[in-house]
């Protein structure tokens, strides 16, 4: 059943609101004048793909977290900033598109506080047309302008009741933090035998009950964490810290679970990677759901490897220069730290490798999950400027990589 948009009775939009969630998007991505969403600050909500390929980049969500007016379009959003103040709505502006200069529209809606992004595209040259056929396709055009805005206006609308679903969600699951935090803390004193003497069987019970209880704990913390990043909550705290402490605290703290299902936890983090800025806390978190996927999915009997190196990252604007230009421009040292996360679990069929880094996709209903850990992990990850995939093949275990740029502002 295709997902349709129900929501406030905003007359002008009426027809537009019966349309599916996926095609308002679909037609988005498609409109070829590069368009972006992005908060008042420049951090970039959504981008089309036309917008995408202005920056030599190609994957949707690739530039989401990224701020449009500092590190792409080279003007002070504090500027913008004044002249919403001031009233000023729809502004033009000269900008610098891949080193051109370039005009771009700049739209403020209000309700829901959004900015609408449009740079002006090259003037494609065509043939004069008679009188009649000019009228007629401008008739079309402007048409066509009439619904792409509403359509942009439909899908602004439909984030914010987005959004607000999520905020209640989340309201709901805090209130299950207290009571679960203390069934929990119930279960450890019965278990210490301070309550009086547990036979066999109902320490079993007992350590049993802990487990899902803990499980539960999991659960709500993973769509708390979800919740806030996606209320725009995500503030990375960057200092000078260093990788391998990081990690190998990760791994210390898991070390315990792995014991127990008997699956090996190897590390192995290479002694030349140097301290960097990094928010310790966000790069553990990324860790942790990576290791917890991996024991999940791995069999007793099983291995799993974190390990962590420095790497040459190309981007994929340096990808796509002549191979001359690329190598006067040869990295003299590592650029990033390769994290990598593998397991000899059952592995993950190829179509599924792009999809399960979306909110709420699980593949294996087998386990006990939200389908939110990876998606959570990718945002993090992006965060830092960083990207992360999958390599894995059914029956051949899976191995999860997350890249983090050394450079960050
Ligand atoms: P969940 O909460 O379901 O674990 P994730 O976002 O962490 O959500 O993972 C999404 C899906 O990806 C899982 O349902 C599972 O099918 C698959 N997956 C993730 N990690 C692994 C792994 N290490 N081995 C096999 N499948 C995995």
């Amino acid at each position: 059943m295709p997902q349709t948009i129900a929501i406030s009775p905003l007359a002008d939009h009426r027809a537009i609101l019966a349309i599916p969630f996926g095609l308002v998007k679909t037609l988005l991505e498609a409109a070829k004048t590069p368009t972006w969403v992005a908060e008042r600050s420049g951090k970039v909500l959504f981008s089309n793909g036309s917008a995408r390929q202005c920056f030599g980049q190609a994957a949707p969500g690739d530039l989401i977290q990224r701020n449009l007016f500092n590190d792409m379009l080279k003007v002070d959003p504090n500027d913008i900033g004044q002249k919403i103040d001031a009233g000023e709505h729809e502004l033009e502006m000269e900008v610098v598109r891949e080193e051109k200069k370039t005009r771009a529209r700049v739209q403020w809606i209000s309700d829901p506080g959004c900015l609408i992004v449009q740079l002006e595209t090259e003037p494609v040259e065509t043939p004069v047309p008679d009188a009649a056929t000019q009228l007629t396709v401008q008739e079309l055009l402007q048409e066509r302008e009439i619904t792409y805005r509403n359509l942009l206006a439909a899908y602004l609308k439909l984030q914010e009741v987005n959004r607000q679903k999520t905020v209640f969600l989340a309201s709901a699951a805090h209130e299950l933090k207290t009571p679960l935090a203390v069934i929990k803390g119930y279960y450890d004193l019965m278990l210490t035998g301070s309550m009086g003497r547990l036979t066999d069987k109902q320490r079993d019970v007992l350590e049993e009950s802990k487990d899902s209880c803990e499980r539960l704990v999991r659960l709500v913390s993973m769509f708390l964490n979800y919740s806030a990043l996606e209320s725009g909550k995500l503030v990375l705290q960057l200092r000078e810290n260093d990788l391998r402490d990081c990690l190998d605290e990760v791994a210390k703290r898991w070390s315990e679970a792995f014991q127990r299902k008997g699956v090996k936890l190897e590390t192995s983090f290479d002694p030349s990677i140097p301290t960097f800025r990094f928010d310790y806390q966000k790069v553990q978190q990324a860790a942790a759901n990576l290791l917890d996927n991996s024991l999940k999915h791995t069999p007793s009997g099983g291995s799993v490897t974190l390990k962590a190196g420095p790497h040459f990252w190309e981007r994929r604007v340096a990808a796509v220069a002549p191979v001359e230009e690329r190598r006067r421009f040869r990295l003299p040292r590592p650029n990033s730290v390769e994290v990598s996360v593998a397991d000899t679990g059952p592995g993950i069929a190829a179509e599924y490798h792009q999809e399960i880094f979306e909110d709420f996709v699980r593949v294996d209903r087998n386990t006990s999950g939200m389908g939110l850990g990876l998606a959570i992990t990718k945002r993090l990850i992006q965060a830092h400027r960083g990207k992360i995939w999958v390599e894995s093949e059914l029956k051949a275990g899976s191995r999860f990589t997350f890249l983090l740029p050394m450079d960050q502002g």
